[in-house]
């Protein structure tokens, strides 16, 4: 079942009850293959899990539906962004990427796709005027990431697709999430996530989605997804759609610890250049005590990833950011990055105060969020 709006949609998406038993939520399929009735007479397409299972396709509709496309789960958010490259690219072609972008994203083009042949351009896409003269009669393929991570950065996606020549465009919609942002309906051809992060959103799993509104590109996905098997299991796809229907919701929360916490920190002497787009549950801020912030909080864990309903701090530049600081792209040292959780953010900016007091570091009375 399927309503209108999208809040609807979230809670029903790709979901009926178990015809068979009528259970609510549908019975994790754990099995690698199917019986048939007959010789090449199966149920419902499902002959052998690599190629599809009933669970993992449940997750791809709802994946499809919120982004307004055709779904496809993979093992990782670097698989799926693998996976599309390979097969939307070949040898030879040129990409565009953004000059800030997740690490893990750097290292796939850097270390492994251009050992088959493929170039890439780093360029600031949020100068469309720098993107488009990065674009020559070789580029295949625009990847964007919006924002971008680590610096947060938003790049205009109808901006890029009008200035795209033949280039496909993909977009890594990982924080921004289709409560915020849907590339396919900004004219993106490829909408692309870590569901590991805020669709999942519980820091229990790992997992990747490429959606696409094109029939016959998403054919070609499901035929790489195939081809090369980087699936997730029936029990991690289970989780990312139970995660995802409470999307809405706990975007919401994020957004408002967010705003509390960017509040406070503008308020906190030394800190420089707080980033908070306005919406989703991630800002980045600089401060020459960085590190020494990042290990004397309580409620935020230091520790890689983001987007879960609990508090995550990091610090890029040797942390998530290593490749790409390699790379000489502006990562600064002293940058930190918070995934603000669904916590009470009065809570998480108290966190903060007392993590800068441990610093050695002065904050207003009063500064900002509570
Ligand atoms: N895209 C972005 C924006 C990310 O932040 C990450 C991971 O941090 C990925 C893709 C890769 O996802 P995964 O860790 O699920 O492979």
């Amino acid at each position: 079942m399927s309503g209108d709006d999208f809040r609807t949609r979230v809670v029903h998406s790709g979901l009926e009850p178990d015809p068979a038993w009528g259970s609510v939520i549908p019975a994790i399929h754990q099995s690698s293959t199917f019986a048939q009735r007959a010789v090449g007479e199966v149920v419902e397409d499902f002959d052998y899990s690599r190629a599809a299972n009933p669970t993992r396709s449940a997750l791809e509709r709802a994946l499809g539906d919120l982004e307004g496309g055709h779904g496809s789960a993979f093992a990782s958010g670097m698989a799926a962004t693998h996976a599309l490259v390979t097969a939307a690219c070949n040898a030879g072609d040129h990409i565009v990427i953004p000059a800030d972008l997740y690490g893990g994203t750097y290292r796939l083009m850097d270390k492994v796709l251009s050992r088959w042949g493929l170039r890439y351009t780093m360029v600031d896409q949020t100068d469309l005027d720098a993107l488009a003269a990065a674009v020559t009669d070789d580029t295949r393929l625009i990847w964007v990431e919006t924002p971008t991570n680590p610096l947060l950065n938003v790049v205009d996606v109808a901006g890029v697709v009008a200035r795209r020549g033949d280039a496909l465009v993909a977009v890594d919609n990982t924080f921004a999430t289709p409560v915020n942002q849907r590339p396919l309906e900004d004219g993106a051809d490829f909408a692309v996530h870590s569901t590991t992060k805020y669709l999942g959103g519980h820091s229990d799993t790992i997992g990747g989605a490429v959606v696409s509104a094109d029939p016959d590109w998403s054919e070609h996905i499901h035929l790489v997804q195939k081809a090369v098997g980087a699936v997730p299991g029936p029990f991690d796809a289970f989780l990312v759609h139970r995660g995802l229907r409470t999307l809405h919701l706990r975007m919401r929360a994020h957004a408002e610890s967010a705003a509390a916490v960017a509040a406070f920190l503008r308020g906190v002497e030394g800190v420089e250049d707080v980033r908070w787009p306005g919406f989703s549950g991630m800002v980045a801020f600089r401060h020459p005590a960085a590190i020494r912030v990042a290990e004397s909080t309580r409620v935020f864990t230091l520790a890689e990833s983001l987007g879960g309903v609990e508090s995550l701090i990091e610090v890029p530049g040797p942390m998530t950011h290593q490749t790409v600081a390699d790379s000489g792209a502006a990562v600064p040292d002293d940058l930190v990055r918070l995934s603000c959780g669904v916590e009470a953010p009065e809570d998480l900016v108290a966190d903060l105060r007392a993590a800068f007091a441990a610093a050695g570091v002065g904050t207003r009375v009063g500064a900002g969020g509570a």
